[in-house]
């Protein structure tokens, strides 16, 4: 791949903070989409049983069957969707089910279709591969516009990804969405990347429908999801996708030659987190829920940060007084300045001047680093006033 394509890519927020920016004293991080939450009860517990116990050796390649099938019955009370266990394929990460999505079903020249604002490596691995992407806006939260998506569908189009609870807008996907895609979908021959990693984080009693258990859509469709977000076991780095056999086949081909098997102990931890995990998910979102009261009230009080409450997610993704500064400027300057690190929306494909803002953290954090963003948005406010004035 030419360098230029490389020196393209933006990097992910893991890489971010790498090179130590940021004042002296640690870096609130808002940054990241990883809750701070412990794992659920026993997970650690069984992960270590499992290395005490010998499972530290390369396990089956599609995973072990015993999480497979326990997954296959986790989709089918989350999701309403039956597969077999020959369906599911558990990867290294719910970023690896992508990648293998992207590596095995699609071929250099083919086009996949993101709807903006997007989760970065969307963008990136495809482009990396040689695919190319087309981009198209979706309407605020996270709907799909019908005109916009004809438009930019052609002979080349092969698949779109689809993100609800959207990551970086919380957006959910709507039914009447879902039945366009599937239209969509049966007309151009598509497939349908569906990345539901954050499927639990659901407010205001909405409901995540996925496009796998629309009638008609389930052959077309790859879920991918993981354990990092609902289970916050991102160090564990156990994810899966699930779909027709011969797509996950395929898929399976490229993590039998990439990474052999996802950690073996990992899983056993993992297959453990499914134990009544209903209790688990709930308490979180409760803590979720308090958190972006906080967040909302913060924010909307500052006079330059306009933040619109999200359906789902565990994040915010306020739009900013451009007047004020950009938000690159913005988030740049409270880094260096005050220590904490948010994301810009151009990582997202997106220059309409947001950020995103990573609120599944503890509550201490989460004061501390909000009391430090109103400040340093009302001294910005304040200068622009006085600004104004002399002008
Ligand atoms: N999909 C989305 C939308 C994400 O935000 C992330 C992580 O940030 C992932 C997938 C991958 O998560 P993991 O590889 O930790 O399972």
């Amino acid at each position: 791949m030419p360098q230029e394509r490389f020196d393209r890519i933006c990097p992910s927020p893991i890489s971010f903070l790498e090179n130590g920016v940021g004042p002296p004293g640690g870096v609130i991080r808002f940054d990241v989409a990883e809750p701070g939450f412990p794992p659920p009860e026993g997970a650690i517990e069984a992960t270590k049983q499992a290395l005490s116990s010998g499972m530290f050796r390369y396990s089956p390649s599609r995973g072990i069957p015993e999480l497979r099938g326990a997954l296959a019955t986790f989709l089918k009370s989350t999701r309403q969707i039956e597969y077999s266990i020959d369906e599911i394929l558990v990867t290294t990460g719910g970023k690896f089910a992508n990648y293998a999505f992207f590596a095995s079903l699609l071929k250099p020249g083919d086009s996949v279709v993101l709807t903006k604002p997007f989760w970065t490596s969307y963008k990136a691995v495809p482009e990396m591969l040689g695919v190319r992407v087309v981009e198209v806006w979706a309407t605020p939260p996270y709907h799909l516009d019908e005109e916009a998506l004809k438009s930019v569908l052609g002979e080349t189009t092969r698949a779109i990804v689809l993100n609800s609870p959207n990551n970086p807008t919380g957006g959910i996907l709507s039914e009447s969405d879902l039945r366009l895609v599937k239209d969509l979908a049966e007309d151009r021959d598509l497939l349908v990347l569906s990345d539901e990693i954050d499927w639990a984080y659901v407010y205001g009693g909405r409901h995540f429908v996925s496009p796998a258990s629309i009638e008609g859509l389930r052959d077309r469709v790859v879920v991918t999801d993981g354990f990092s977000k609902v289970f916050c076991m991102t160090g564990w780095r156990v994810g899966f996708a699930a779909g027709p056999k011969p797509l996950i086949d395929r898929m399976h081909t490229v993590q039998e030659h990439a990474v052999s098997s996802p950690p073996t102990f990992a899983q056993y931890g993992c297959l453990r987190a499914l134990d009544g995990y209903r209790e688990y998910i709930e308490r979180n979102l409760a803590t979720c829920r308090r958190n972006l009261e906080s967040v909302l009230d913060t924010l909307n009080s500052t006079g330059s940060i306009i933040c619109p409450e999200p359906e789902g997610g565990f994040y915010v993704y306020p739009r900013l007084d451009p007047a004020i500064c950009s938000s690159r400027e913005f988030c740049d300057a409270l880094l260096r300045r005050e220590g904490v690190a948010t994301i810009p929306g151009e990582c997202f494909g997106d220059s309409r001047n947001h950020f995103r803002l990573c609120y599944a953290v503890n509550r201490e954090v989460l004061d501390e680093g909000l009391g430090k963003i109103a400040r340093f948005a009302e001294d910005l406010r304040d200068r622009n006033q006085e600004k104004l004035k002399k002008a």
